[in-house]
């Protein structure tokens, strides 16, 4: 099965009501750990790559290991994503190395930081829609800013900052209308990173989980059933995996991520798209350090990555059961682009 056109995997999911991960992928390991978990689960799935993931790989590793993903399990629907491009000239090189699709997010300028006008992000997401759709390739936009900074990439606004930047559901729908995206990402107060927020529980002391203004995307999908809402920075944040980690000499202060309950949420009022990459992070680094601490001998690579791509396995496995996913791998027949050329046409 070639990759498919993330806009029929997001499609189908509004049909049968469920949420999709997107995760996050730098190396083999964790691509293999995904592949083997959408398997396990018959779960589509939608495997998504950074400008600093493809960097760090030198693009055409990634999209040749995604490549070999597809083969080694040709009956799942996988999509290969950019996650958070930056300019048309990015998104154009992603989609030459094959991706299926892209996401410019123009709520920033193109340095990534500053936050954008409306008129300027409509005008580069435009811009992206006009060369992607005729080559069937979907796009995924962004509306509000996110908090936190992801390989180079955001504002870096603080949580006042980041509630001053939620998405507004009538310009959202207004954003839709203007840009003709296949789906939008929506700034409701979560941060992309392991450190989501300075909520302190007043009794005990602890970080709690980021307040999420849910409300707004239960307005969104009121105004607009059919569209297709993304959860960015929506890692969970187990605090055991936070637990391994320091425990085998790590120092990670006290955290707390996305609740599953606000994810669930979410996935009942149209978010299909659920972004999850620190998760993953915080269960390989966790195996790594165990290894080292328990087993310093050790010295062939294969006996730490070999656990860390099993944690994240583990992680995978669990977050594709609890977006709902999993079980749908085999609903549909597969759409290659050229397929999604046409329905584009026809629109
Ligand atoms: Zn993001």
């Amino acid at each position: 099965m070639p990759l498919v056109p993330m806009r029929q995997i997001l499609d189908e999911a509004a049909k049968a009501g469920y949420g999709v991960g997107a995760f996050n992928v730098n190396n083999m390991e964790q691509i293999q750990a995904i592949m083997q978990a959408a398997h396990d689960t018959q779960s589509p799935v939608i495997i998504q790559a950074s400008r600093g993931a493809l960097k760090y790989s030198k693009m055409i590793y990634l999209r040749n290991l995604i490549q070999a993903a597809v083969e080694e399990f040709p009956e799942i629907p996988v999509s290969m994503h950019l996650d958070h491009g930056n300019s048309l000239d990015s998104c154009k090189k992603a989609i030459e190395l094959d991706f299926t699709s892209v996401m410019i997010d123009g709520s920033l300028a193109e340095d990534g930081k500053t936050p954008n006008t409306y008129e300027a992000n409509v005008a580069i997401t435009k811009a992206v829609v006009t060369m992607a759709h005729p080559l069937g390739v979907t796009v995924e936009g962004e509306l509000g800013c996110l908090g936190g900074i992801e390989d180079g990439h955001g504002a870096g606004l603080s949580v006042d900052e980041v509630n001053a930047h939620l998405t507004d559901p009538g310009q959202a729908e207004q954003f839709v209308a203007d840009t003709g995206v296949d789906a939008l990402a929506v700034a409701i107060g979560t941060s992309h990173g392991a450190y989501k927020g300075a909520r302190k529980d007043p009794v005990t002391g602890k970080i709690m989980p980021p307040k999420l203004a849910m409300e707004r995307i239960h307005q969104i999908h009121e105004r607009m059933p059919n569209c297709h809402m993304v959860m960015h920075g929506s890692s969970s944040v187990p605090q055991e995996l936070v637990d391994i980690i320091n425990q085998y000499g790590g120092k990670m202060p006290d955290t707390a991520g996305v609740t599953l309950d606000n994810i669930q949420d979410g996935i009942k009022h149209g978010v299909r798209k659920v972004n999850v990459d620190t998760d993953s992070r915080l269960a390989m680094t966790g195996a790594v350090r165990k290894v080292f601490v328990e087993t310093p001998g050790k010295f062939d690579p294969r006996d730490w990555l070999g656990p860390a791509r099993e944690a994240a396995y583990k992680v995978y496995i669990e977050r594709m059961k609890a977006f709902g996913q999993a079980g749908h791998a085999r609903d549909y027949k597969p759409m290659t682009l050229d397929d999604m050329k046409k329905v584009y046409a026809k629109a």
